[in-house]
């Protein structure tokens, strides 16, 4: 199930000044990935526009400039594949610019005839597609692609980054969560569980654990078990990033202390602090600029 709308993106062949975002889109994408962008040849009759792109190549013996011609064809519109006759004299067009490679960025897929004439053409220099599907996947794959994203496909992306919010910059760099069994980062698919460990002689919480369900979980029952320690309650941690549950849950921590309910070692409450925090990074907005200075103010004040 494609993720970004490349309709977003508007048609080229079309006189009204937005003919030119699917190259833009193009020499964003090519600079994420590290290359520098010369300057492309003129529009050609088909209204579309080769890009020239140099990759840096490092060598033991030195490094290696290699240019490549990027050619971009914008189809998602009418949703056709890109046919061998839309891509006309490849070899004359790389020979022409003195380039060593051929790029060819496609908004749809790729036809098997032209398919079948760019393998041909390998003998001559390096060929690579970069479809619908490979741009979409680098995209979301590359922390850079992020503001590409965003960019030049809004809608389609914002609905994507509902359903895999980025943690919020609520502390200078993020903090995962790792499972205290295997050590996996728990917080961005949210898998796992907190698991409550109480001494049943003198009823306080001797730990506070996040780790996987299943093994990891069994491993530090028996652990603890040998302590002389029993599990007194868990939750979902995926359950606990939904923000109302996070409110609700921290308020009933809250409740029981208070009451007189709960009580917790010093080793104990140090990590159920530490889970709350880490946790906020996902349920919590993130903090603009402004604001960070003034946290920042307010930190300085004696
Ligand atoms: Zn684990």
């Amino acid at each position: 199930m494609p993720i970004l709308d490349f309709k977003e993106i508007a048609q080229a062949n079309l006189t009204n000044g937005l003919q030119d975002t699917f190259e833009m889109f193009a020499r964003d994408f090519f600079m994420m990935l590290g290359f520098e962008i010369k300057d492309g040849p003129d529009r050609g009759q088909d209204g579309g526009r080769d890009l020239i792109i140099n990759e840096k190549r490092e060598g033991i013996i030195g490094d290696t400039e290699i240019s490549w011609l990027v050619s971009c064809k914008h189809k998602a519109h009418s949703g056709s594949a890109v046919q061998s006759n839309d891509e006309i004299d490849i070899k004359g067009r790389v020979e022409s610019f003195g380039a060593q490679g051929f790029i060819g960025f496609y908004s749809t897929i790729i036809s098997s005839s032209l398919n079948r004439s760019l393998e041909g053409l390998k003998r001559h220099f390096d060929v690579k597609v970069f479809d619908r599907e490979i741009i979409e996947k680098m995209i979301l794959e590359n922390p850079k692609g992020r503001t590409i994203a965003k960019r030049y496909f809004p809608i389609s992306f914002s609905k994507w980054e509902e359903d895999h919010p980025k943690p919020a910059n609520i502390f200078s760099e993020y903090e995962p969560l790792h499972c205290q069994n295997c050590d996996k980062d728990l917080l961005p698919q949210g898998d796992g569980i907190i698991v409550f460990k109480k001494d049943l002689k003198t009823e306080v919480y001797v730990a506070f654990l996040w780790c996987c369900k299943g093994k990891c979980d069994q491993d530090l029952k028996s652990k603890y078990r040998l302590m002389g320690y029993t599990d007194a309650g868990w939750e979902d941690i995926s359950d606990i990033l939904i923000p109302g549950k996070y409110l609700a849950w921290n308020m009933a921590v809250l409740n029981r202390i208070q009451q007189g309910d709960d009580k917790y070692s010093d080793e104990a409450f140090k990590s159920l602090k530490q889970f709350i925090l880490r946790v906020s990074q996902m349920v919590l907005r993130s903090q603009n600029d402004e604001q960070i200075r003034r946290l920042m103010d307010l930190a300085s004040l004696p």
